[in-house]
């Protein structure tokens, strides 16, 4: 609806559902209703919920969307075929060698941090400056495929801003990387705005699963 809206095609628009914190049954549930793509943002949880839907046989693509610690890469790359959260450049190599090691190449998104009051928040994404010469160094690995560029909207600022600010991002970054179409922006509280600009993924946990429990 909001793609309509947005005079966009519906299928230009990937929902991903954001599953972590609710149990295996519920991604089961999602997968029966057509639900193609999943997102998990911790590893623990993200790796045991793969393992109980193994003999489910479900074709679900899987998202990492959290962050990255690297001796959880490993881990990460069993399950996950597209990660959105890469933030700094010490992720880059030990991302491509498990993507070597597991024998299929990872599809990679970088999470770029649009909070003016707060680019020093790594955990945020890496700031719009940085984020030409991270772009250059995933692209530059053949294990790694740079499909675009993923943010979390800050609360400071109004939510278009955001996503045009990143949508201008994304022009320069296919300017040099043209397989970088993908952009990973909008929530359950920003979708619809995001969509106006240009997501192709939209990231949605309450407004499809209701309240979350709280993370542990
Ligand atoms: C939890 C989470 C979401 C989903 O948020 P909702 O507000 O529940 O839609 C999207 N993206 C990231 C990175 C998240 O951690």
């Amino acid at each position: 609806m909001a793609a309509r809206e947005a005079g966009r095609d519906p299928q230009s628009v990937t929902l991903i559902a954001v599953t972590k914190t609710f149990p295996a049954v519920d991604t089961v549930a999602l997968a029966r209703l057509g639900v193609t793509a999943v997102g998990e943002s911790r590893d623990q949880q993200a790796k045991l919920k793969f393992q109980e839907l193994q003999p489910h046989g479900i074709p679900l693509e899987w998202h990492f969307i959290g962050q990255i610690q690297r001796n959880k890469i490993t881990s990460i790359l069993r399950y996950s075929d597209v990660v959105h959260s890469v933030d700094r450049e010490q992720l880059v190599l030990p991302l491509a060698q498990a993507a070597a090691a597991r024998g299929r190449p990872l599809e990679v998104l970088v999470q770029v941090n649009l909070d003016p009051a707060n680019y020093s928040d790594a955990r945020a994404g890496v700031s719009p400056a940085e984020l030409f010469r991270l772009a250059d160094l995933v692209a530059a690995r053949p294990e790694l495929s740079l499909r675009g560029l993923m943010t979390v909207a800050p609360q400071s600022v109004p939510a278009a801003a955001t996503f045009e600010q990143l949508s201008g991002l994304a022009e320069r970054i296919r300017s040099t990387h043209p397989g970088a179409l993908w952009l990973s922006a909008g929530m359950s509280s920003d979708l619809e705005v995001a969509v106006r600009y240009g997501a192709t993924h939209v990231r949605i946990g309450g407004a499809i699963l209701g309240n979350r429990p709280r993370l542990g």
